[in-house]
Parts: C-alpha cells; structure tokens; sequence
C-alpha cells in the first residue's frame, strides 16, 4: 500500500469554488531527479548511502553489489528486497540513508520551478507528488526547493507499514493507489480525469502510459538514463503504439501539456 499525505490545508493556490464532484485532471510529480537536477549527484549519494548499508549487514562489497542491483531490478527499489530478505527495519534504513543526505547544503529555492507549477491554471488541474521515496524526504526535498504550497498531497512510498506491504512506481498497483487518493469519490464505470505525469524513470513512465496517464519522461541533456541499470535487464515494453514523449527541461512542459496552463491573458 502507498502512503498518502493531505497537503491542502497550506495551499497557497486559489482552489476554485467546485459545484458537484472535482473533475479537474491531475498532475502527477515525481520528486527525485525530476524537480532537481541529475546532475546534482543527489542519485549518487543515495547509492553510497545503501552500499554502505549493505555492508553494514556484514555483506562484502561485490556481494553488496551484486544484491544492490538485484533488489532494485526485481522490487524497484533496494529497500523492498532488504526487508523481503533481511529483516531490516525500513524506517531505520530511511535514517540513515535518505535522511542523512546533507539536501540543504546541495539544494536550494528554485524560483523558475516554482512559476512553472504557478502557471498551471488551478481550476484545469491540481498538482500532486508521487515518489518512491518515503515522506520523510519527499516533504523535505518539496520545503527545500520552495514549491510545497503548491503541492496538493503526496503518495509515497510507505516504509512505515508493519507489515513491510509498501509498492512503489512502476508496479500498476502503486499508480493505481495513488489514483484512488485523488479521486476518491469518483464514480465507478466512468472516465477518469486526464492524470498527467512527468518522471525521469522511463520504467515509470511506460508503466504509466499503459495505464492511460498522459506522461512525460524528464531526460537531461549528457545525463545516463536512470533506469539505465533496470533497463538493461527488464526490456521496456509498453502496450503497442504507445508513444514515450521526452523532455530535457521541465519548461517545455508549458508546451506539452499547454491545455492545462494559464494562456498568458488568463493568469491574474
Ligand atoms: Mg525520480
């Protein structure tokens, strides 16, 4: 199961005045080299992080290595498999990886960020996170960059579960959780609202387009790919003729998605 947090009550968006049900579409973020740059080597320190936690469960390095990989290929993420595996503690293991890394000495407000996500319209969309990460530093990295006013809610991934039953992106569970967060008197048997959704995991986003979202992958200029690993031993395949629109910088969302963005006249 993923988590869910109701950010609504520190909106600093107008929400427009709704008669009857919300039918405004969604935008789906991903948080984690998505709303800050690769290149700021955030991915990179993380994996430090989990090696080193892989050694300190008394493995060898290759064999840390080995298994870092492995988890990440077969769960999505290394932590599911420690804990299938190891019978470690997820919220330790969020401590002393995610939430040690020194964030607010390499982040910092990021005002062009924060005019894009002003400039979607309220009352054609509203603006949520979706991350694997686990709320902790998903809300953390949201305060850093200056953008969590913005933000309606966010589905993470739930480390604190007792039961360690907690998914993630690309399952089709995961994407549907978080579907039925944001819409959650919606109407069986009839259409959804358009969800949007930008990553820099074209894992999660082949996975979300079989699902009908409108997604779009994040991919920097001279950056790997970060499924590149995952990718090279699960092939992407997505439903047939399903068509993966890239990105380089998140502004050309303003183009892509331009249906849900002030048209310039409109914006007060
Ligand atoms: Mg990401």
């Amino acid at each position: 199961m993923a988590g869910y947090v109701d950010l609504s009550a520190s909106l600093s968006t107008r929400t427009p005045k709704i008669d009857g049900p919300d039918t405004r579409a969604v935008v789906w973020l991903d948080i984690d080299n998505t709303l800050y740059p690769k290149s700021s080597k955030i991915h990179l320190l993380m994996q430090q992080k989990i090696h080193a936690y892989f050694l300190s469960l008394g493995l060898s390095e290759e064999k840390a290595s080995v298994l870092h990989k492995k988890y990440y290929s077969e769960y999505g993420l290394a932590i599911r498999g420690l804990v299938k595996h190891h019978e470690i503690d997820a919220l330790d293991y969020d401590r002393v990886c995610d939430a040690s890394l020194p964030l607010e000495e390499i982040l910092s407000y990021n005002p062009e960020l924060r005019k894009l996500l002003q400039d979607i319209d309220p009352s054609k969309a509203r603006i949520l996170g979706l991350t694997n990460a686990y709320k902790t530093h998903g809300l953390r990295v949201l305060n850093i960059i200056g953008v969590s006013d913005l933000i309606e809610a966010l589905v993470y991934c739930d480390y604190g579960r007792p039961d360690n039953d907690f998914g993630c992106k690309p399952e089709a569970g995961f994407f549907n959780e978080a579907t039925a967060f944001a819409f959650p008197s919606h109407p069986p048997d009839t259409p959804l609202p358009t969800q949007y959704f930008v990553d820099d995991s074209l894992l999660n986003i082949t996975a979300s387009l079989d699902l009908g979202f409108k997604s779009v992958h994040f991919k920097e200029k001279g950056e790997w790919d970060t499924d590149h690993g995952r990718v090279n031993n699960l092939p992407v395949k997505g439903k047939e003729g399903l068509v993966v629109t890239t990105v380089d910088d998140l502004e050309a969302l303003r183009e892509v998605w331009s249906e849900i963005f002030f048209d310039g006249s409109e914006r007060k």
